[in-house]
């Protein structure tokens, strides 16, 4: 039995997808959204889950009234999401919740012994200690959804962890590889919401424009592999064939590939270590077809230099990078800030913040807090 947390959004919806092609593998018991209930609707008729959450404002008497014939139990907000997440009869959660909201949510499940297949890459920015303690104290599954750490993980499969040199992640490099960085503050929220390969959510997609999911992504990489900044690189690989790469003491590079296609890392979340038959991610070798890489540029992009300084500074610090970063985010999308002040808000926001040695779950969440609401102080009333 899975539940699917953030069901509506374009993760949710993907895993559905793999979910429809194997009617009789998974029976749904709950799925959430924040207010997309239109489409939290439909998708009740078809996979009949025991449960849904609603987080966002609503009225729930109207919910309840809609919702009646499918005889589902609705919880309402944040509390709501909470509830449903600390259910032990679940086996495994899919979590594709955004930002920083998954994370309480996160350490219930793990609690309640429920495997983890993880989206929400800000569980492991944030609280990446707390959570992989917490994981092997409970002996529960974390499997990464998120496709370059689908691909590493695919490719540590039968590999001795200790024998890693180093993962490379590899970057699209966005929609502004070739855009000249003295441009940047005129970058339109159009410009920025185009990602010439992956149709994916507006934050995620607006951090891959900075780098700051790759930013996000080194962190995330650091705790789910056990794995020192140092050896963490990326690639700039603009077709986003090779999902991300590992290199053995032996020199060996191991990769995994396929065409940029989300539901390949849900796919293998759902049924991994096992494949099972699916349409996505082929790739046509009769046409000509070449690969290309080079080096990031840490000047024009300063979110990966940020992030690992955020993972050398410890503690609350990658917490502190990550609310910044969701914060300047949504400055952008409303059109409070402009596209090169994001970086600059994150570098600031690490640069002022104090900083927890070994934060435990208050304090992690207090800092996420005090970062969002003094930039929200800062830039909120700025007209540009
Ligand atoms: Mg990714």
């Amino acid at each position: 039995m899975i539940s699917i947390w953030g069901s509506t959004g374009s993760i949710g919806t993907q895993t559905l997808d793999f979910v429809a092609l194997n009617p009789d593998a998974f029976q749904i018991h709950c799925l959430t959204t924040h207010n997309n209930v239109d489409l939290l609707l439909k998708q009740t008729e078809q996979f009949r889950p025991k449960q849904v959450v609603i987080t966002g404002d609503c009225d729930p008497s109207e919910i309840q009234a809609t919702f009646q014939k499918y005889n589902v139990h609705i919880l309402f907000g944040k509390l709501g999401l909470l509830e449903a997440a600390s259910n032990p009869d679940v086996d495994l959660v899919v979590n594709a919740l955004v930002g920083a909201v998954g994370l309480e949510a996160t350490l219930l499940a793990i609690d309640s012994n429920v495997d983890i297949a993880l989206a929400n890459k800000e569980v492991l920015v944030m609280a990446g200690e707390l959570v992989m303690n917490r994981v092997s104290e409970k002996g529960v599954r974390i499997v990464p959804i998120d496709s370059e750490h689908s691909a590493l993980y695919q490719c540590l499969q039968g590999e001795n962890p200790s024998q890693i040199r180093r993962i490379i992640l590899t970057a699209s490099g966005g929609p502004f590889l070739n855009r000249d960085a003295g441009t940047f503050p005129e970058v339109t929220i159009e410009e920025a919401l185009s990602h010439p390969n992956w149709v994916m959510g507006q934050k995620v997609t607006i951090d891959s424009a900075t780098l700051m999911n790759k930013g996000l992504e080194i962190i995330e990489a650091r705790w789910l592999f056990n794995v020192q900044p140092e050896q963490i690189d990326v690639v700039i690989h603009p077709q986003s064939f090779i999902h991300s790469m590992v290199e053995f003491v032996d020199g060996s590079i191991k990769a995994q590939l396929s065409t940029p296609d989300m539901h390949v890392p849900i796919a293998y979340a759902l049924s991994g270590p096992d494949r099972w038959e699916s349409p996505w991610g082929s790739q046509d070798f009769t046409q000509p077809f070449s690969m290309d890489f080079q080096p990031p540029d840490r000047k024009k992009f300063a979110s990966l230099n940020l992030a690992i300084q955020s993972l050398k500074d410890g503690g609350t610090a990658p917490a502190i990078f990550n609310a910044a970063d969701e914060v300047a985010v949504n400055l952008f999308l409303s059109g409070k800030i402009r596209f090169h002040q994001i970086s600059e808000i994150v570098e600031q926001a690490l640069n002022s913040h104090r900083i927890i040695d070994n934060p435990n779950l208050e304090d992690i969440l207090t800092a996420d807090n005090q970062v969002r609401q003094d930039i929200l102080n800062k830039y909120e009333s700025e007209i540009l």
